[in-house]
């Protein structure tokens, strides 16, 4: 049961219609293991500056996540994102990066890291994606997330990044911009043809679709009717998502199905308040209250055609 992680930790301001927030503890690496710690170890690497004191890092102490592998250099800044949204939430603006002491990281994982059963690359330059993967040859399971900023600026070493990992967890409009394929299925396929095993292709407020070389699997999002902040929703689905694996024997296509249902769930916390702030104080039994709304959500009974046709006899 382990599970590392890396990514960015940043600190995020963010607009939504509903609100505004300056300065919060966001980044894929911190959505993603704060998610995953509610089913699994998880260790963290990444980089923080000087700036990301003692209260910005109690999220990790108090939900038992391993920082050994986050770096802090003192006179550096801690990665920065500006972000902004209108009424389509699905579609988050980028207003400004600043990747700070992201620009000169090099990764270095302690031994016990490099033991890590199951790896997350989180969203971060695909260079860095690849230094971690290849420090963790014997990992069972390696997941990769991206976003457009890399996919435009970076394709080459993103593609190489790709080839050496067994999951792809992106955006619809992020599988439309790597593969420059208008049509979800084919461009589907055609990222499966570099490598991975498995694609998920999340789709915000629509929900998610798994496929593989033969299976297509989909679900929906959970109904909310009210959502705050989608900040950080696809790195706390892949949380939930590989957290639930973790705790797994067996990374079967059935385990699979189930963790996209853990995904969403954790998701469906994370957009109903500002950044972190829902998922950082969930409860076991509101986890599994929602898994079962999902259960019931999706659930219909197989008949026999004649019966339908008999009906209109
Ligand atoms: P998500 O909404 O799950 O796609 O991810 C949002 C999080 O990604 C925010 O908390 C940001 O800090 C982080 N983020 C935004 N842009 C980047 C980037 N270029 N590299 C790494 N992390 C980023």
């Amino acid at each position: 049961m382990s599970l590392l992680v890396v990514g960015s930790v940043a600190f995020d301001a963010v607009e939504t219609p509903f609100g505004k927030c300056e300065k919060m503890l966001g980044g894929s690496a911190s959505h993603f293991s704060i998610s995953a710690s509610y089913f699994t170890d998880v260790r963290v690497v990444g980089v923080v500056g000087g700036d990301f004191g003692d209260d910005d890092a109690i999220v990790f102490a108090t939900h038992a996540i391993d920082t050994t592998d986050l770096e802090k250099i003192p006179d550096g800044k801690t990665f920065r994102w500006f972000g902004r949204y209108d009424y389509d939430l699905n579609v988050a603006h980028t207003l400004d990066t600043q990747l700070n002491v992201f620009a000169d990281f090099k990764p270095k994982l302690s031994d016990r890291s490099k033991q890590s059963r199951l790896v997350f690359l989180g969203n971060i330059q695909p260079d860095l994606q690849r230094e971690v993967r290849e420090q963790v040859p014997n990992a069972e399971l390696v997941a990769l997330d991206t976003m457009n900023l890399w996919i435009e600026n970076t394709r080459e070493s993103l593609l190489r990044t790709i080839k050496g990992v067994g999951v792809v967890i992106i955006n619809d409009a992020e599988a439309r911009q790597l593969t420059e394929i208008p049509n979800l299925i084919k461009a589907a396929r055609t990222i499966l043809s570099w490598g991975p095993k498995a694609l998920i292709v999340k789709r915000g407020e629509y929900g998610a679709a798994l496929f593989t070389s033969d299976s297509y699997f989909a679900i929906p999002a959970y109904p909310l009717e009210s959502v705050f902040d989608p900040t950080g929703a696809g790195d706390t689905f892949a949380g939930g998502f590989m957290g639930y694996l973790s705790s797994q024997e067996k990374l079967d296509e059935a385990a699979m199905r189930r963790a996209m249902i853990f995904g969403s769930v954790m998701a469906s916390f994370n957009v109903e308040e500002f950044g972190t702030a829902r998922v950082r104080r969930l409860t076991h039994a509101e986890i599994n209250e929602r898994f079962s709304a999902f259960k019931r959500m999706t659930h219909f009974d197989e008949i026999p055609f004649e019966r339908v046709a008999q009906a209109v006899k």
